[in-house]
């Protein structure tokens, strides 16, 4: 495909995003708000990537995200909130009382309460030896999250915001530093020793981070740890499709574009420069700053070219691989299937073995329980998922696929069965997806989930910001820091729009 191919429509763009995951919207709002010239390019029908939605027959399945954190009413840390307010926008929030229900090995079964005391006190009953270290560890978490719940959260690539937050905040800012390069295992392990309680902490960090304690970032469980009790998790009114709706409408109404069905298939460079982007098409748009929220390894082994990956990228290769991407089952049931005071979120594995295998650990979410109109009037979504790997569901037949898709759906509705009897005959429709949907739709490498270290890490030391080796490129999104999940991408995108506004000087 050549540049020149077609010319691009019209003008030059302040800011290019590929892409309008929730990183992207974040980075594109923020920066349309404060009148850059924002063209966002999405290949998809509807924004949103993992945080999108689809309809069937009356049903809308969230794509995957849906328990969701950053939709809180106070404090610094409610990104997702702030970033819909900055294009004067809002989703109604849906409280949940339960973050998650675990349903854990040895009969370990326990409800993670909205209000703090009242699930350390349900924890300390499985643990009653362990009541003080419990307490510690989890009271160590809210140190990290009151130091960040202090400032505004922005680039820390950006020296003039850090010195003006250290000078505002020098203890919150000490605080961060001194947790930055840790993880959740050592600290737990200074507080707890019954073995099967660190492996409680395991799956709590396993849950959102996909690997256990001793390689989860202290920063990342700080924010989890605390927020859930404290801006809470909370489901938006209509969908979690509702935020990138929202967020791809305001940045409209503040002078942005937004293209769908919009492909990039190379970033345009000049002089090891980023001026441009071709699409798949092979239209070209031009813009003073380009900024990719599709994965590392899509950015720079797809859409630059691969023989040219910058040292620093290949080093990053070398501390995080790619995670398992999901095997979904979207589920449309009779609500008889719904054992009276079932909550939103629950967590199923049998054998503490299989923690971090594929199929081990079971991810389920309710969303009608909090949203009833997601569903038709008598009827439930459940979204049942569980870690797959690509290499499992490739070179299959269409037949050999689809048995496969059939036999494992199944063998998780059988799971399933255990806290939902009678799911089997109250199914009303089910569609299946796998690591290849994932790659399809979401437009990621092997449909990964994001990285995870290939070893312990020091936290999040080597994790990158925003900038890349490349000038005028900027990453946004799961893979920079500080990470997975809605608010953690949200995080990125205001760091990235404020380090690129203030290269634009804007
Ligand atoms: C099954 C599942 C469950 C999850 N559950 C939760 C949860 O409960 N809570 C939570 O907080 N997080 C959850 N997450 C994680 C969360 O959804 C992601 O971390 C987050 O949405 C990633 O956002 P992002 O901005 O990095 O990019 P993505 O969501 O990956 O969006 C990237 C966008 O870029 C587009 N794109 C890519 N390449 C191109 C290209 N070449 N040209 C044009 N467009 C392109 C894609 O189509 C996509 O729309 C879950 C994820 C999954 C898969």
């Amino acid at each position: 495909m050549s540049v020149t191919s077609t010319t691009s429509q019209n003008s030059l763009f302040d800011v290019i995003v590929i892409g309008s995951g929730i990183g992207g919207l974040v980075t594109a709002t923020q920066l349309a708000a404060k009148g850059a010239k924002v063209l966002v390019l999405e290949s998809y029908i509807i924004p949103g990537g993992s945080a999108g939605y689809f309809e069937r027959q009356g049903y809308r399945f969230d794509v995957g995200a849906s328990m969701i954190f950053g939709l809180g009413n106070r404090g610094t840390t409610n990104l997702l909130t702030r970033a819909l307010q900055a294009v004067n926008t809002s989703v109604e929030a849906i409280a949940d009382p339960v973050q998650i229900h675990y349903h854990l090995p040895n009969n370990l079964n326990l409800k993670v309460d909205r209000v703090y005391d009242n699930f350390l006190q349900n924890l300390a009953a499985h643990f009653p030896h362990e009541k003080e270290g419990i307490r510690r560890f989890y009271d160590e978490c809210w140190q990290v999250f009151k130091c960040l719940n202090r400032m505004e959260l922005l680039s820390l690539e950006e020296p003039r915001y850090l010195l003006r937050s250290f000078l505002q905040h020098p203890l919150a800012c000490l605080g961060l530093l001194k947790y930055l390069p840790q993880n959740v295992g050592d600290i737990a392990r200074r507080y707890i020793r019954d073995p099967e309680l660190l492996k409680f902490i395991d799956i709590e960090c396993y849950c959102w981070s996909v690997v256990p304690a001793a390689m989860t970032p202290m920063i990342n469980a700080g924010m989890v740890f605390s927020d859930r009790h404290y801006g809470g998790v909370n489901y938006p009114k209509g969908g979690v499709g509702q935020i990138a709706q929202k967020l791809a409408e305001g940045l409209e109404k503040v002078g942005g574009q937004i293209r769908y069905q919009a492909k990039v298939a190379k970033i345009i460079t000049e002089k090891y420069c980023a001026v441009g982007v071709q699409l798949t098409n092979g239209e070209i748009y031009r813009g003073k700053r380009i900024v990719s929220n599709a994965t590392r390894w899509d950015t720079f082994e797809k859409l630059l070219p691969v023989d040219k990956i910058p040292s620093n990228e290949k080093k990053w290769q070398q501390n995080y691989k790619k995670s398992p991407s999901f095997l979904s089952l979207h589920m449309g049931v009779k609500e008889s299937v719904l054992p009276q005071g079932t909550e939103c979120h629950h967590i199923i594995l049998e054998d503490w073995q299989n923690m971090t295998q594929p199929e081990g650990t079971l991810f389920v979410s309710i969303p009608t329980l909090l949203d009833p109109k997601l569903a038709p009037e008598g009827y439930h979504i459940i979204h049942a998922f569980t870690p797959h790997w690509m290499n499992d569901w490739q070179g299959l037949s269409v037949s050999d696929y689809e048995a496969k898709k059939e036999e494992t759906a199944w063998r998780i509705i059988d799971r399933l069965e255990k806290i939902f009897p009678g799911l089997d005959t109250g199914l009303d429709y089910l569609e299946v997806g796998t690591p290849r949907t994932h790659r399809r739709f979401l437009g990621r490498e092997d449909g990964t989930y994001g990285p995870i270290p290939r070893r312990k890490l020091r936290g999040l030391l080597s994790m990158p910001f925003n900038r890349t080796a490349i000038k005028g490129l900027y990453c946004v999104g799961d893979s920079t820091f500080p990470g997975q999940g809605l608010n953690a991408v949200a995080f990125s995108g205001f760091a990235c729009a404020h380090r690129i506004a203030v290269d634009l000087g804007l």
